[in-house]
């Protein structure tokens, strides 16, 4: 997508009103391109579309302005109802450089041809043109002042003003030449006038059609041309024919006007994630914990939709765009004491001072005091304009008609300055953070009535092996109950996500690949235990290699076999070891951060502590270990069995120890890193 300019070259500085690019593939934009002059940009364009089609993809290429003009104005200037003969009329006339052109010297000569009086206006130069007036008032068009597109798009501009604020006539003069060019050297189709059967499109956009003010801190052209990039990008197939399917043979078409809800609600789809998201280097053999991590915390992006949402219902939901305060807080200076008021310091001594009428409460609306008059205040209230200062009650006798109390107060003391904990416009909260109640609190009191919110993530909770059955029901012997789906459905909802249960299934390929279908239909992830190694038995992996994005990633940790990590159907699957020890720890280590991506919150790193051991372990360099363990007198003590069959232990324990790769001697009283379950999310 490129938003175009009409204007001159515009400095080596990314600016405002310049030419911006942004390529966007499957939902997912790139950095948007600064391109200070056209002449950079045909050469960006071309090299784009060439790498492009050599790549064996098609281009939607996007530009924003009008492919044509209102009806009648191509065949009185070209002789012609083609409007690709107007692109090769103005090719063949316009003359471009980086500071000087001669687009109002061409629209004064087009103007003559139809006696002078329009159909162009406005002359962004200080000398005159023939032929071309200054002011709409001078003016006379003998054509329709805007296409049946513009009538259409409310605050679209006419093509026929040639400068001032958003004038567009200048952008058609100088990028119609060189759409003809690249038109020509690509075999490019121009939509709306010609089927779109070849590699690369043509498309008119206006990015003001869907989309409103940039964020604070984005240059307004730049994040335009992400956000349409990025929308359009996310447009299925099927809509995104919906949307070109327009014929309009003359005047051309803005590409989604009347499809402005489904541009919207494309926008607001999250994008797929990459196929290979959870592929390692090859030739690694055990992946330290941290690395495994890191690769997480870089391939996994937000994969749920955004709602918007009045504050009251967002508890609990990650924000998926940082908020700006509305108003200040305070948005007055106020009181933070009952007292007296009055304005400037005053020295040691006693102060006595005349006391005005009435008072000012919470909720007033700040009135007057005279110079040199005090008045009642109460906490809470708005400062009335004459007071600065406030003196505790407490340090005041007051009889009728004026106050003493004894020096010094300093100027401004016992009051809350305006703005002094937010300012109006400052970032309240950032996309990423989960709504809980000081933040809702903090919207409250700065005016902020709704926010952005990703939907929620669904995970499904899937158990696997043929001995497993519900707990509760009887067992046969060889048989035992089913520990993990409990816990895991357990730990989503404390995470913050909805658990969706899809049950248990016996070792059985078949089965299981029916109820993977089932569950990446219902979920955006889905967490399995069991069958993840590689025996005989292990059908989780195995499914999961079949169906192509998988990898077994040997981690260096204990307790923890290799973790399965694949897509099923797109949906990432998290294929945790059956036992429930090592399905916990992997749980809250691994999969814990990754789902927090998947659901658009910020990477969470579980902050711990070093407190003194109360044990004694030898531990061995080449994995982290994570030991169940709980406080007890300021000491760190372990489980008595490292066994991962022990769910006692689990249960047993208020947190972890966590051992890092390194050799280590532990013996009681050595610091030993402490993470509670708290800062795991449980
Ligand atoms: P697997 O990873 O399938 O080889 O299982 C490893 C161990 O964990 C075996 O002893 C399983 O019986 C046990 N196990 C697997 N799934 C569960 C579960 N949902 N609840 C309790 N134990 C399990
Ligand atoms: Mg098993």
């Amino acid at each position: 997508m490129v938003d175009w300019a009409g204007g001159n070259d515009r400095g080596a500085r990314p600016t405002a009103d310049a030419i911006w690019a942004c390529i966007a593939r499957e939902g997912r934009a790139e950095e948007p391109v600064y391109l200070r002059n056209r002449q950079m940009a045909e050469t960006w364009i071309a090299a784009t579309l060439e790498a492009e089609m050599a790549a064996g993809r098609r281009v939607m290429a996007g530009f924003d302005f009008p492919f044509g003009y209102p009806q009648g104005f191509c065949y009185a200037l070209t002789g012609s109802d083609d409007p690709l003969a107007l692109w090769q009329w103005f090719e063949a006339r316009v003359e471009d450089a980086p500071k000087a052109n001669n687009r109002f010297d061409l629209a004064g000569e087009i103007n003559l041809r139809f006696g002078g009086h329009g159909p162009f206006w406005a002359n962004g130069l200080s000398r005159e043109i023939e032929g071309l007036p200054r002011r709409k008032t001078d003016y006379q068009n003998p054509f329709p002042d805007r296409r049946e597109a513009e009538q259409r798009a409310k605050g679209a501009f006419t093509c026929w003003q040639m400068a001032g604020a958003g004038a567009v006539g200048s952008q058609v003069f100088m990028g119609l030449p060189v759409l003809e060019r690249l038109r020509r050297r690509f075999g490019a189709a121009v939509w709306p006038f010609e089927p779109l059967t070849r590699p690369v499109a043509f498309v008119e956009i206006w990015p003001s059609l869907t989309l409103g003010a940039a964020p604070d801190g984005w240059i307004k052209d730049a994040w335009q041309v992400r956000e349409v990039a990025r929308m359009i990008s996310s447009l299925t197939p099927e809509e995104l024919g919906g949307v070109l399917d327009v014929s309009a043979k003359e005047e051309g078409w803005i590409f989604g006007l009347g499809c402005e809800d489904v541009l919207c609600q494309a926008a607001m789809r999250p994008p797929r994630l990459s196929n290979n998201c959870f592929a390692l280097p090859p030739g690694v053999h055990w992946t330290p914990v941290s690395e495994a991590l890191e690769q997480l915390r870089e391939r996994l992006t937000p994969v749920t939709g955004r709602e918007t949402l009045d504050v009251s219902a967002a508890m609990g939901r990650v924000l998926a765009a940082d908020v700006a305060a509305k108003r200040s807080n305070p948005p007055l200076p106020n009181t933070a004491v009952d007292g007296y008021g009055f304005t400037g310091g005053r020295g040691d001594g006693v102060h006595v001072l005349p006391l005005a009428v009435g008072r000012a409460a919470a909720g007033d609306a700040p009135g007057q005091v005279a110079a040199g008059e005090a008045i009642r205040v109460l906490t809470g209230a708005a400062l009335p304009r004459g007071v600065d200062t406030v003196v505790l009650q407490e340090d005041v006798t007051s009889t009728d008609g004026q106050i003493a109390f004894r020096g010094p107060i300093k100027p401004g003391a016992n009051t809350r300055k305006a703005g002094e904990d937010v300012v109006a416009g400052a970032v309240v909260a950032q996309a990423g953070a989960r709504i809980g109640p000081a933040q809702a609190a903090l919207l409250a009191a700065t005016g902020v009535s709704e926010v952005e919110t990703f939907r929620p993530l669904r995970v499904g909770v899937l158990s696997t092996g043929a001995e497993l059955v519900e707990a509760g029901a009887s067992a046969r012997a060889g048989q035992i109950f089913d520990a993990n789906r409990p816990m895991l459905l357990g730990m989503l909802r404390r995470f913050g996500h909805l658990p969706v249960d899809l049950g248990r299934v016996s070792d059985d390929r078949a089965a299981l690949a029916a109820r993977l279908d089932e569950g990446s239909a219902t979920a955006d992830a889905i967490l399995t235990s069991g069958g993840a190694s590689a025996g005989d038995e292990d059908h989780v992996s195995a499914l999961l290699r079949e169906a192509g994005a998988m990898t077994l990633w040997r981690i260096a940790v204990k307790p923890g076999r290799p973790l399965a990590l694949g897509q099923w159907q797109g949906v990432p699957v998290f294929g945790l070891p059956g036992n429930p020890v090592a399905a916990m720890v992997c749980a809250l280590v691994f999969a814990r951060p990754a789902l927090a991506r998947l659901a658009g919150e910020n990477w969470p790193t579980p902050q711990g502590f070093d407190v003194p051991a109360a044990f004694s372990k030898r531990k061995k360099a080449g994995r982290s270990e994570f030991l169940r363990a709980r406080i007890r007198d300021g000491q760190a003590e372990v489980f008595a069995s490292e066994g991962s069959g022990r769910i006692s232990g689990l249960a047993w324990a208020e947190g972890l120890v966590e051992l890092p790769h390194g050799a280590m001697e532990i013996t009681p009283g050595v610091p030993v890193r402490y993470i509670p379950f708290g800062s795991f999310g449980l």
